[in-house]
């Protein structure tokens, strides 16, 4: 059995690029000073990042297809190769591989789009793409044929078609809003939306799926939970991947959403060599929980094109909740999901327990591979 992860694993102090040490704290601390100050191009990451050879051939390869998008903050966290928060920001020559299932857009949602900026694939839910726009470039993005792209953000007309459609279609009860990452609108922008979403009676929830959280916390400001709070319920769902990302400022982001009374959730990516085993996501989880944030969903990473090298076997996420449950607050154990290729939907996957029936008997085995027999036969 492994001994309890440390808290020593996260960042204890806020931590800054030494390029930035003379930036002054109100301006670091500005998001907009964040955005405008994004490295985006081979020539100024490389001298504030020792490139290897590998990186700096999949971001020349990538230029065109692909980009990249790295806040200071966020850059700051990042190490030496092979550094979780590295892998997922900086391309890097695998991305160039691809394989024969690799599709452009995994999950069908441009078929499943009732507008061009609204998909509609669950009878009582709908996601609609606010903008391309996200402080960093996910390096795995299932999205990565859209965002980045500033010619195709949604326009006006778009949102229109949308809200009509909403309107006349009372079967969807909850709205996600993603993207790309809503939080790059502006405050008066979300409330908006937002305020458009629950003038239409029959939409109960709105769900705002934003990395912000991980990528510039400082994008949740008091005025952002101010300008957001008369929408309620308002559900949050983030995205952090390994435990480099759980800073203090992060930590702050996610009490203050909690305080204005969001419920956050986390949904993860399973990615190869970066969190990947139960330890990693046991730790990860552990602080979500902490800073009142539950993981929601681990999700099999989908197989969009140049994210192949990143992907694990399906039965990478069953072994890592095999090993979490039983040992491990059930708070802190999400649901692994898969995304079915081609529009099938999101399914769950557990681990196998039923070890055999013998007629009204099951006989499941426990955590430790003991097995345990339950009777399945009420009066
Ligand atoms: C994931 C997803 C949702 C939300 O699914 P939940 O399982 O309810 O979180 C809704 N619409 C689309 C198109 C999705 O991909
Ligand atoms: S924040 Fe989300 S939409 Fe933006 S690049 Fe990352 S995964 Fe993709």
């Amino acid at each position: 059995m492994t001994s309890a992860a440390p808290h020593s694993e996260l960042p204890t102090r806020p931590a800054r690029h030494r390029a930035y040490a003379d930036v002054p704290d109100a301006q670091w601390s500005d998001w907009r000073w964040q955005m405008r100050s994004r490295v985006t191009r081979l020539q100024p990451l490389a001298a504030l990042i020792d490139l290897t050879e590998d990186e700096r051939r999949g971001i020349e390869g990538r230029r065109d297809a692909f980009g990249f998008a790295i806040t200071p903050y966020y850059l700051s966290l990042i190490g030496p190769p092979g550094c979780p928060v590295r892998r997922q920001a900086i391309p890097h020559v695998d991305e160039l591989r691809t394989t024969p299932w690799d599709l452009v857009d995994p999950l069908a949602e441009d078929e499943h789009a009732v507008t061009p900026i609204l998909t509609h694939r669950y009878p009582d839910r709908a996601l609609l793409y606010v903008t391309h726009n996200c402080p960093v470039y996910c390096r795995h993005c299932t999205r990565q044929r859209k965002v980045g792209d500033v010619d195709s953000a949604p326009a006006r007309d778009m949102f229109e078609a949308s809200y009509d459609y909403l309107a006349r279609t009372p079967a969807v009860r909850d709205v996600l809003i993603s993207g790309g990452d809503p939080l790059s609108l502006s405050d008066a922008r979300l409330a908006e939306i937002c305020g458009r979403l629950r003038a239409i009676p029959s939409i109960e929830v709105v769900r705002l799926c934003t990395r912000n959280p991980v990528t510039l916390p400082q994008r949740i400001t008091p005025a952002l939970v101010d300008a957001l709070r008369p929408f309620h319920p308002v559900f949050v769902h983030t995205h952090f991947n390994h435990p480099a990302e759980c800073t203090p400022e992060a930590g702050e982001a996610l009490v203050r959403l909690a305080d204005a009374g969001f419920n956050v959730g986390n949904q993860m990516v399973l990615l190869r060599g970066i969190n990947d085993d139960a330890a990693t996501v046991e730790t990860l989880n552990r602080w979500l929980v902490r800073h009142r944030c539950r993981p929601y969903y681990m999700l099999q990473c989908d197989p969009v094109g140049g994210t192949a090298h990143l992907r694990t076997p399906v039965a990478a996420g069953v072994d890592i909740l095999d090993a979490m449950r039983g040992r491990v607050s059930g708070l802190a154990i999400p649901q692994l999901v898969v995304d079915l290729p081609g529009g099938g939907g999101k399914v769950t996957l557990t681990p196998q327990r039923l070890v055999r029936r013998e007629g009204a008997k099951r006989v499941y085995r426990d955590v430790q591979g003991r097995e345990y027999t339950y009777v399945d036969e009420p009066l």
